[in-house]
């Protein structure tokens, strides 16, 4: 079956990558996306695409596909999840805070995808653990490599930006997190 295929995160098929492409284009208003990189994947993020209307371009067999995929209620399902699983999964929109209020149109955020390229949890996680030299002060200002390095791929202030990142992932729900320890399965 198709959505299957399209769902198999571990293998994805070029056509479903285009096809996220062509999804995060239309995109419903409501969700209020204003950068595009923020929106990866439908069924792994909280915002949902038009299905019709004018200005939709996905092609009218994938929205039936998608369709097909909703009335059976196909969702991702974070039962099994292990923690590297976890960190595979988009940061922004992220499922496990469908019910929070999130602006990922910040600043902070949209520094985060484009001068640090973060887009998984996983990502986000190695930037705010990334070793410091010794020489690193926590100061918006700070001489050290880490930190100048930053500020020339565009980031204002390195010491916040990395704060707001931690306090992110600190947000997601245990279940979500992929520093909580994964309990074995009780049969
Ligand atoms: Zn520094
Ligand atoms: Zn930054």
């Amino acid at each position: 079956m198709r959505i299957r295929r399209y769902l198999d995160f571990t293998n994805r098929p070029r056509w479903a990558k285009v096809l996220d492409g062509i999804l995060s284009q239309n995109i419903q208003e409501k969700y209020h996306v204003r950068d595009k990189k923020s929106a990866i994947n439908t069924f792994l993020q909280t915002w949902k695409p038009s299905m019709k209307g004018e200005g939709v371009t996905t092609p009218p067999r994938m929205i039936k596909m998608i369709k097909t995929a909703k009335k059976y209620g196909v969702t991702f399902d974070p039962t099994y999840m292990d923690q590297e699983t976890r960190r595979q999964l988009p940061i922004w929109y992220h499922l496990g805070t469908a019910g929070g209020r999130r602006n990922e149109n910040e600043q902070w955020a949209i520094c985060q995808r484009q001068n640090h390229g973060i887009g998984s949890v996983g990502e986000m996680e190695r930037y705010v653990n990334e070793p410091m030299p010794t020489s690193h002060k926590r100061r918006r200002n700070c001489a050290c490599v880490r930190c100048k390095a930053h500020r020339d791929n565009g980031c204002e202030n390195p010491i916040a930006c990395k704060a707001r990142g931690k306090k992110r992932l600190d947000d997601l729900p245990p279940r979500w997190n992929p520093s909580t320890k994964v309990e074995p399965l009780h049969h």
